[in-house]
């Protein structure tokens, strides 16, 4: 969410008359997008913006600060970095322009009030790397409270976008190339819920009519709002990927109660089964968190156990990092540092492993790729995705970027693929 709303500020820059530049010690104008969803990346920020302030001494660059921080800190920020000259929260950022010439004329310029929301879904998608995939924004916030979790108090309670924009956006979008789409939302599945107007599975059947459009994904899903209507467009919308992002968190009974995500281990291994009835190749990846406040050694191997049954195509894993204004950061029983991390390396070492088997078990399978660009490690070579998601190089001309591609997978590697065009087999090219 954070990249798109960047692709978005960058955008309106650009439509007022800004370019982009690669070095920030050439720019007139550096905007520090934030999150502060751990500890870490809070710290990384002031530390960044540290060395920010001696390059604005000696450029006077205009600096300012959105996102997650912004909206959390508020008017504070000011206090804490008087060198900034404007600041954006998180519904706000489709006044960037405003906020940049404002802060030419006057500073400090700040807006951090949230009934922008709505606003800010409009600010036109784009295009700007000429890629065949867009993210799309389809509902704001989050009304879970998580009690490990500030996003409920930096990103404001649930909205959803009326769908016939994102429809209406879509449609605009296929018709300027764009193949894949990305729906996004911090808990993208509750769209709609207990609104008046198409339900999330009913709006996935709108987009999957949308000529042009080839693949649709959506992230990030709630298991308690993965419907059994939801789990069905699964093999029944042809151009839904088959692949999931269902964070779990925990795999035990009593951490999940402490976390209140409102599911049991067992409610999420049903929903993982009816998924993989409704296709044997669903792809699964989830985020999950170890050392939370009370986290025994048998509720951490419950946590374990879960990732060797499901078999995880990759998973987001975290130490938990107490968080201002959450339940959980006045919770007892802290688990201490090393255990945590400990626990972190143990679990991290245990999916490399499987993640690993499974891309060696796509060995001589033939795949749909959707070619991105040129790889990093050669110009001869291309990269792109699978349905499911996957990663794969392989030998290519450029004029295959931005189409699909079939490829027969050679070999399976820790993080990604490597394939073979079957048309350019022999030396013939595609
Ligand atoms: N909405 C998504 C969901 O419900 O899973 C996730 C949003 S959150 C920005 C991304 C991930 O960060 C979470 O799934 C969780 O694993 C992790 N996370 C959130 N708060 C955390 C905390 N206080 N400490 C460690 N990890 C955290
Ligand atoms: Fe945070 Fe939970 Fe909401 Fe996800 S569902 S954003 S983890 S409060």
């Amino acid at each position: 969410m954070n990249e798109h709303d960047m692709e978005r500020m960058s955008e309106l820059l650009i439509d007022s008359g800004f370019s982009c530049v690669s070095d920030t010690q050439q720019a007139d104008v550096v905007i520090v997008n934030t999150c502060c969803v751990r500890a870490k990346a809070e710290q990384k920020f002031y530390s960044r913006m540290g060395r920010l302030r001696s390059m604005k001494k000696k450029n006077g660059a205009i600096l300012g600060v959105t996102g997650c921080i912004a909206q959390l800190e508020k008017e504070h920020l000011f206090e804490r970095l008087p060198f900034i000259d404007f600041a954006l929260g998180t519904s706000n950022i489709h006044k960037i322009a405003e906020a940049v010439e404002q802060a030419t004329k006057r500073a400090p310029y700040f807006d951090f009030s949230e009934n922008g929301c709505n606003a800010s879904f409009f600010v036109k998608p784009n295009n700007i790397k000429g890629s065949v995939r867009a993210y799309v924004t389809i509902i704001k916030g989050c009304n879970n409270f998580c009690s490990y979790c500030v996003v409920p108090y930096v990103r404001g309670r649930e909205v959803s976008r009326e769908s016939a924009g994102i429809l209406k956006e879509i449609r605009e979008l296929a018709a300027t190339g764009i193949k894949e789409v990305t729906l996004l939302g911090q808990n993208v599945n509750s769209y709609n819920k207990n609104r008046d107007d198409i339900s999330f599975p009913e709006l996935l059947r709108g987009i999957n009519n949308i000529d042009g459009i080839e693949r649709i994904r959506f992230v990030t899903s709630h298991p308690k709002d993965l419907s059994s209507e939801l789990i069905g467009c699964f093999g029944t919308l042809d151009k839904l990927c088959e692949s999931i992002h269902l964070p779990f968190q925990s795999g035990s009974d009593k951490i999940l109660k402490l976390m209140n995500r409102s599911y049991t281990r067992n409610d999420y291994l049903e929903k993982v089964a009816l998924l993989k009835k409704r296709r044997s190749d669903m792809a699964l990846t989830a985020d999950c968190i170890v050392g939370f406040p009370g986290e025994s050694e048998k509720d951490f191997l419950d946590t374990i156990n879960l990732i060797e049954e499901i078999r995880f195509d990759g998973t987001f894993s975290f130490v938990y990092s107490p968080r201002k204004f959450t339940q959980a950061s006045a919770l007892p029983d802290a688990v201490p540092g090393e255990l945590g991390l400990e626990r972190l390396r143990h679990f991290q070492n245990i999916q490399k492993s499987i993640t690993l088997a499974k891309n060696r078990e796509m060995e001589g399978k033939r795949v749909e790729i959707l070619v991105e660009d040129t790889s990093k490690n050669s110009e001869e070579e291309l990269t792109g995705r699978t349905r499911t998601n996957k990663i794969v190089n392989f030998k290519g001309n450029r004029d295959m970027i931005n189409k699909l591609v079939e490829v027969d997978i050679i070999k399976g590697y820790a993080n990604s693929l490597w394939g073979e065009n079957p048309k350019a087999k022999g030396g013939t090219s595609c």
